[in-house]
């Protein structure tokens, strides 16, 4: 996995550059799963930057279960992001979900995402590696660690060498009280693998608000270089992903707890 062309994946955004890694603090990425209006989408970038987040994460383009649910706005939704950027000065962090959208999101995110049901899609991988925007790589959810890691060699072998991996959980067998089983152990793992950082996501990972504190105190205490957490002004209201957002009150408090114990947020 390239271990000879190790170096820090440096994502620059409106307030300068942010390194991704062992030796760096940790970054927060917060924000809720999708772009809904602009007032919610503001109001949220604001809280979570005044909280410490260095990121903005928004869906606009949704891959959702059903094809009946929310698919996000879209285009329209990436202008929302880019206004959302230059009023608080946070990175965008935003998903691809079909080559034909790379310019659009390209122009506006700071790191494309590619989400867990398109981790394998290898038409997707190969364009987003043939650019030069840095890549979230999320693992699939049934994805086993050396296709994680082949699915990022994919990006690394097109030219593009800032890849961010992503843990947000694995199908798990218990649905009744996760939605899925958050695997803190790729952490170490991954590190005598290859020298990627790793985000960690509690929120899909668990799928409830109320344990993700725990589980991102966990990916510290593991060593994750990065946190991914959902939060939406009115979680109960939410187009997608509510019962696993904390608000901005609940980020907040979850912002002190983690400076508290760790790497410095
Ligand atoms: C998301 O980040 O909102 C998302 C859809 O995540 P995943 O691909 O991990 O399910
Ligand atoms: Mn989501």
């Amino acid at each position: 996995y390239r271990h000879g062309q190790a170096s820090d994946v440096v994502v620059s955004t409106p307030q300068g550059d942010v390194p991704f890694g062992e030796n760096h603090p940790l970054v927060v990425v917060a924000g809720p799963c999708s772009v809904e209006t602009e007032e919610m989408i503001t109001e949220t970038a604001l809280r979570v930057k005044a909280a410490g987040a260095k990121f903005l994460r928004g869906g606009a383009y949704k891959p959702r279960t059903s094809p009946y649910s929310f698919q996000g706005h879209g285009e329209s939704a990436l202008g929302l992001l880019a206004a959302a950027r230059e009023k608080s000065g946070l990175g965008i962090i935003t998903e691809i979900m079909d080559t034909a959208d790379l310019p659009a999101v390209a122009e506006v995110a700071d790191v494309i995402q590619i989400g867990a049901r398109n981790m394998q899609n290898f038409a997707l991988l190969k364009k987003v590696g043939a650019q030069d925007k840095p890549v979230l790589l999320k693992r699939g959810m049934s994805a086993t660690i050396q296709e994680w890691l082949m699915a990022a060699e994919y990006i690394l072998a097109e030219g593009n060498s800032q890849v961010i991996l992503c843990e947000r959980g694995i199908r798990t067998f218990d649905r009744k009280y996760t939605r899925n089983t958050l695997d803190l152990s790729v952490v170490p793992v991954l590190r005598t693998l290859t020298h990627l950082p790793v985000m960690i996501d509690p929120s899909h990972g668990t799928g409830w608000s109320q344990y993700v504190p725990a589980m991102a105190k966990g990916a510290i205490a593991v060593g994750a270089d990065s946190l991914m957490i959902e939060v939406h002004p009115n979680p109960s209201k939410a187009l997608s992903d509510g019962p696993q957002s904390l608000t901005p009150d609940q980020f907040d408090q979850l912002m002190k707890e983690l400076a508290a114990i760790g790497k410095t947020v």
